[in-house]
């Protein structure tokens, strides 16, 4: 038996109904944006391994800082003690993000960073006498798939099942082009009938909805309209942290900032599974008190793991780097030339661009939903290519490793184009 044949034995993939899952490649090696599996084949990851992998498989840099801190302190309980790795990433965090984020609360993965978030919401309340039970979010947002983060996000196959259990939520439009107004008197509206804790949003990207995009300005007009009725902002950039947007983090295109932030995906460069939601000061002294009722009663076993936080000083001095900035604006302008020679194709509906993000939407009478059957066929055709791309419904984005050469690019680029000819 081949690796693929041994893992249908025992392993629950996500997302996958196993009954009619086609074989999955089993992956050896990995090396900057390229990947190859057990029969030798190669693919290109176009998607950077759901958006954590910004430079590249089996980067070198980053994986010496990991075996230095693995030999050094490889964890130690972040209840009553602290670490050199967890002091650092906390300076360097200051540095990098907007300057009113000075609160760190270390977790493992974006939709734990989406629960800190909403259960640090409430409790801010809660620690003032007040009870506030509702939370405002996008329609056709993703924040991860724990409960709370579950109950924020739009309703679809992925939460159907659990709709009773989760807590309160008003859904808002999602501001695109023309939809602005809309989405402004939703949210005054759903502020003026409930008692609104918080406003969770993906900054300027929706990226499982299909890299739906939407402009600061409008982001802007919301986060004043929660400031002036004291409702807490929430920035979710698991996904457009770190570059993906051209600026560190799209927060960075606001005049306005949120009073938290939720990190994780490409904060240890796709390495070791690690999160942080960032806080205002403000926030944090909320929940300061003579009584420990009111302390932030949330942890996980492996919070602030000091080789997790080595990965990500690795990662961000690398995105620091002059060269990283000359990539992104590199693939930037690649994305632009693809959108000016593909959005007159007979089959392409609309193309978005934002930094290192393209999307592009296939003309189609019946998408079938995010995973119909133009979808499969699209996933399918770039496999055998030898592309990893995973088109949502009829969306195709591609979102690559920072690393990634014009080369592959081109390739990438060019699949596409052999794939509209067969939808
Ligand atoms: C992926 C994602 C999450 C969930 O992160 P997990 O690590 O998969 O739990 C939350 N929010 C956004 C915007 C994401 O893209």
């Amino acid at each position: 038996m081949n690796l693929t044949e041994k893992d249908k034995l025992y392993n629950w993939h996500p997302y996958t109904q196993h009954q009619i899952a086609q074989d999955f490649p089993a992956i050896v090696k990995g090396k900057d944006a390229l990947l190859w599996d057990e029969n030798g084949k190669e693919y290109i990851d176009g998607i950077a391994s759901w958006w954590v992998n910004p430079f590249g498989h089996s980067n070198k840099f980053i994986a010496d800082a990991i075996y230095e801190q693995l030999t050094t302190l490889e964890h130690v309980l972040f209840g009553g003690f602290t670490h050199n790795k967890a002091v650092q990433l906390a300076e360097k965090l200051v540095e990098i993000l907007p300057n009113n984020q000075q609160k760190f609360f270390y977790s493992d993965n974006g939709s734990t960073a989406v629960e800190v978030a909403i259960k640090a919401s409430f409790q801010y309340f809660f620690n003032q006498g007040r009870s506030k039970n509702t939370l405002i979010a996008f329609e056709d947002a993703f924040h991860g798939d724990t409960f709370g983060a579950m109950a924020v996000s739009g309703i679809s196959l992925f939460t159907e099942a659990f709709q009773d259990a989760l807590i309160q939520v008003v859904r808002i439009p999602v501001p695109v082009k023309g939809k602005e107004q809309e989405t402004l008197a939703s949210l005054q509206k759903a502020i003026e009938q409930h008692e609104v804790a918080a406003f969770i949003f993906e900054p300027l990207v929706l990226g499982a909805a299909g890299m739906v995009m939407y402009e600061p300005e409008i982001l802007d007009e919301l986060l004043v309209v929660c400031q002036q009725n004291n409702v807490l902002t929430i920035a979710d950039e698991v996904m457009t942290g770190f570059g993906k947007t051209g600026k560190t983090f799209a927060c960075q295109y606001l005049k306005n900032q949120p009073d938290m932030m939720c990190l994780s995906k490409a904060l240890t460069g796709g390495t070791i599974p690690m999160a942080i939601t960032t806080f205002t000061n403000q926030i944090f002294d909320g929940f300061k008190s003579d009584s420990v009722n009111h302390a932030l009663f949330h942890g996980h076993t492996f919070t602030a793991n000091p080789t997790g936080c080595a990965a990500a000083l690795a990662s961000i001095e690398i995105l620091q780097q002059p060269k990283t900035s000359v990539d992104l604006e590199r693939i930037h302008q690649h994305h632009l030339q693809f959108q000016q020679r593909i959005q007159q194709h007979p089959k392409v509906a609309t193309t978005r661009v934002l930094g290192v993000i393209f999307a592009l939407e296939v003309v189609t009478d019946n998408p079938q939903g995010y995973y119909g059957n133009l979808r499969n066929r699209l996933y399918n055709f770039f496999i055998q290519n030898g592309i990893i791309l995973r088109p949502v419904g009829g969306t195709i984005y591609v979102l690559p490793p920072y690393v990634i050469t014009d080369e592959q690019l081109q390739k990438v680029y060019q699949t596409i184009e052999a794939a509209l000819e067969i939808v």
